[in-house]
């Protein structure tokens, strides 16, 4: 295992220590104990980093996007030489396992290539005019400085994802990523900061991720907002940055319905679900979590995913065994009870776990809840944890309604070998990802967003990128 390393701030190219901040602590959510001392930014550290990030800005978009690429390419690069290390950070302050944290260290520099790549490919287009001598070209241009504004269930992923993305688009970052994962997201920045990139293009902050935002977004320098999170902060950095006319992206919640049919195997749909659920913990935004099952094959279904939930190895990441680590922080550990408390006070079946487990750190067993209603807290509010839910349906129109019941709709998953059941899931799920017969939700090409409240605009694929660029219509009359 390494050290934790000491938590700075990066502002107008240079590393902050604490140096009379205020600051807080970070936990290992393995046992609950100190880690490390984050610096807080203060105003005074914010009034520099957004003229900084204007400064930075001025410079980055004159380079050429090949400049700005071999940059990016040479921080993925350092991203996989450091892989052991900022993977052993992802475990030490999220706490899923150290396959896992690999895993996204390889994603996180996969993302970084793919937008360094990418960005060179920032066409626009020529639109033919109605009158002879006269050129119609519409162009992508950077947006200009992002405050950008990362969580901690993805610490790798997403503070590459947002970065790189802005910096190949051609605009300058201002970021605060999650104060639960400091030292991963700080591990991300100074792989760019080594790769060379210029004073300014990128600024780190942590602190009150209120004030920030509020500082962050009231400025007329930041030109974009890109937040993943709940949707209630999602909607209320929006509301600020529409103040001042940002443009904006959000990542917000889901609660991802999966649809099994009657013709799938209901026990091979329980063994491909029960990895796809569990992982980190059920923390991710495109988890599966309301599991729909037809009813001739539910209570079988049912009966197999809480067995193997309940054979889960839980522990921390570290060790060989363990197969899933502990929640993120205590706050999470509070949520999943209320579901099962809520579950419980409705005598719904808690057919698996429902219990914290271990004498320190924040572990709770794998949760399946069987039978649900309508009405129950875990058919409504998303669980961002390890919780399914699970009830049967009859016909194809219960099946939509239940998906498309909630506000939300990010990811949705739909299981079945005919394909007139797949075609027809596909065509009415108001959602922004369906993933028929498997569980890869997102990958660096593809892109990613939500219908409703699960967010606005895209992150990944050529749409992230554009999120960070804006149009401007030139028309020269040659004569
Ligand atoms: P939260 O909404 O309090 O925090 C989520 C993230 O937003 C954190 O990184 C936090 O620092 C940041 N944040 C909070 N208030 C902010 C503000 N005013 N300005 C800027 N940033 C702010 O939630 P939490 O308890 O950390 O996580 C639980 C909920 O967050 C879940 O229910 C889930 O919906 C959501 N979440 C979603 C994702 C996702 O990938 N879409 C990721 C993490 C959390």
């Amino acid at each position: 295992m390494i050290e934790y390393p000491a938590l700075k701030l990066f502002i107008d190219g240079t590393w902050r220590s604490g140096e009379g901040r205020a600051g807080e602590t970070v936990l290992n959510p393995s046992t609950g104990g100190a880690l490390g001392e984050l610096p807080h930014a203060s105003a005074a550290d914010l009034d520099e980093a957004l003229p900084s990030s204007a400064r930075g800005f001025e410079q980055w978009r004159k380079m050429s996007a090949m400049e700005r690429g071999a940059i990016l390419q040479r921080a993925a690069a350092l991203i996989m030489e450091r892989k052991e290390a900022i993977a052993s950070l992802i475990t030490l302050e999220l706490g899923k396992p150290i396959a896992e944290s690999r895993a996204e260290v390889d994603t996180a520099a996969g993302i970084v290539v793919w937008n360094a790549e990418e960005g060179r490919r920032a066409y626009g287009r020529v639109i033919p005019s109605r009158n002879r001598g006269i050129q119609q070209v519409a162009i992508r241009e950077p947006l200009g400085p992002i405050a950008a504004f990362a969580p901690w269930n993805a610490p790798a992923i997403t503070p590459a994802r947002k970065i790189s993305s802005a910096l190949a688009a051609g605009c300058s970052v201002i970021i605060k990523p999650a104060e639960e994962t400091p030292a991963t997201a700080l591990a991300i920045a100074a792989a760019l900061v080594d790769a060379g990139l210029p004073a300014g293009v990128l600024n780190v902050v942590f602190g009150n991720p209120a004030l920030i935002s509020k500082k962050l977004l009231s400025s007329p320098i930041t030109r974009g907002l890109t937040f993943t999170g709940s949707t209630e902060i999602g909607k209320q950095l929006g509301a600020l940055a529409v103040q001042t006319m940002k443009k904006m992206t959000l990542e917000l919640g889901g609660h991802a319905p999966v649809l099994i049919f009657g013709d799938v195997d209901p026990e091979a749909a329980a063994i491909s679900a029960v990895t796809a659920k569990f992982r980190n913990s059920g923390q991710v935004c495109t988890s599966p979590t309301r599991f729909f099952v037809h009813e001739s094959i539910h209570d079988r279904f049912a009966a197999k995913l809480s067995e193997l939930a309940n054979a889960i190895t839980v522990g921390d990441g570290f060790a060989a065994t363990t197969k899933m680590g502990p929640l993120a922080h205590a706050r999470r550990i509070d949520s999943i009870e209320r579901f099962v408390e809520d579950a419980r006070a409705r005598k719904i079946a808690v057919s698996a776990g429902g219990e914290r487990c271990g004498n320190q750190g924040f572990f709770y067993r794998p949760t399946v809840l069987s039978h649900v209603d309508d009405d129950c807290m875990a058919s409504n509010v998303e669980p961002f944890g390890p919780l399914a839910a699970t009830a049967p349906f009859r016909t194809m129109d219960d099946a939509i309604r239940l998906a498309n019941r909630l506000p939300f709709g990010l990811a949705s998953y739909v299981m079945t070998h005919d394909m007139r059941n797949a075609a027809a899931m596909t065509e009415a799920i108001q959602s922004g990802n369906v993933i028929v017969n498997h569980w890869q939700a997102s990958l660096p090409e593809t892109p990613f967003g939500g219908y409703k409240d699960s967010g606005v605009g895209s992150e990944g694929g050529i749409e992230g990128l554009q999120e960070f660029q804006t149009i401007k219509y030139v028309s020269q009359f040659a004569g």
